[in-house]
């Protein structure tokens, strides 16, 4: 099968595109023909190389995956060839504490497709049965490969983690990235108010047309200031960060007494300055939140196919050009996903 291949890492000229040999399904697993694969900030972690993270080259990135069933490794109740899938795209061994405690993001066997398994830059994948969600015919191969990673993440981060409550103040760093567009759909599913920024008043349009109630240029205005100003002085209840160095410190002042800051990421740095006095005088709570578990996944799903929650898809591609869609996401000019079609 062709397939985007890296053998070491680098920049994105390390993506080859190529011919690798097809996967075979084990029992218990599906063979999925790929039609669409989203690319995820992970993918340029993992191209890049993560510190503590070894991955076993040739290596096929990409998380988010869309197709149909090409075959089954064992017969598999309610799954046949020709159905159109999208796949919950962490794995997990299915029999630990965590996992029967339906926490499976947190097994000690958690594996995502692309980060340490292989993943769906490719013409065929393998999955575990239990990672295969049967695709309405109405929701497009590229729209199915953009929900499932970012808008997990998002739901586990206001739904499971801060808790969110009807009228609450929610800031969205950066609304124009995977987990922002999410995170401002489940925020106002779940009633709140939503303050998003971006960093291009064509990206703060998009945020609005999401649902945001109140938009910020985070490159021209003061984010910090802004928030008061929106909120009486108060402060957001929830801050929703994936940002890290460039924002943490004004995610921190940004927060009403007792607010809850729950992050998923650090794209543009690991270190964060937290002036203490703020955690413990205005009873912060700071709370780390990774992917979601498949139930979470699940409860998301039908407000998707429902078309209360949208991926927005920014641009799709062939799969050959995936070293211009690495680029084109490294610019950081994209609002949504940036999806290749297989
Ligand atoms: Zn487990």
């Amino acid at each position: 099968m062709k397939a985007v291949v890296i053998h070491e890492h680098g920049g994105p000229e390390v993506l080859r595109y190529e011919d690798v040999p097809d996967p075979t399904p084990g029992p218990g697993e599906v063979l999925v023909r790929v039609r669409a694969c989203a690319l995820n900030h992970l993918d340029l972690w993992t191209r890049g190389g993560l510190p503590g993270r070894k991955i076993a080259f040739p290596h096929i990135l990409g998380n988010d995956i869309a197709g149909e069933i090409a075959a089954l490794g064992s017969p598999l109740e309610g799954i046949a060839p020709g159905q159109r899938v999208m796949l919950s795209p962490g794995t997990s061994c299915g029999r630990c504490p965590m996992c029967l405690s339906g926490e499976d993001n947190s097994c000690r066997q958690y594996r995502i497709f692309g980060a340490l398994r292989p993943g769906g830059y490719a013409e065929y994948v393998c999955a575990p049965a239990p990672n295969v969600l049967p695709l309405p015919d109405h929701v497009g191969f590229p729209e199915a490969a953009a929900f499932p990673l970012v808008f997990l993440t998002a739901w586990r981060m206001l739904v499971t983690r801060a808790r969110v409550r009807p009228r609450e103040d929610v800031l969205v760093w950066a609304a124009g990235s995977g987990v922002g567009m999410a995170a401002v759909q489940v925020a106002k599913a779940f009633g709140a108010r939503v303050i998003a920024t971006a960093g291009t008043d064509a990206k703060l349009e998009q945020a609005r047309r999401l649902g945001a109630d109140e938009v910020v240029n985070h490159r021209t205005a003061d984010v910090v200031a802004e928030v008061r100003r929106l909120t009486d002085k108060k402060g957001v209840e929830i801050i929703i960060e994936h940002v890290g160095e460039a924002t943490w410190e004004r995610s921190i002042l940004a927060l009403a007494h007792r607010g809850r800051l729950v992050t998923c990421g650090a794209t543009t740095g690991p270190r964060g300055v937290t002036e203490l006095r703020h955690l413990f005088s205005k009873q912060l709570t700071l709370m780390g939140s990774y992917m979601g578990s498949k139930a979470e996944l699940l409860e998301a799903v039908p407000l998707f196919f429902a078309g209360k929650l949208r991926a927005v898809v920014y641009a799709t591609l062939p799969l050959a050009e995936a070293r211009r869609a690495h680029e084109m996401m490294e610019a950081s000019e994209h609002f949504g996903k940036i999806v290749l079609e297989v």
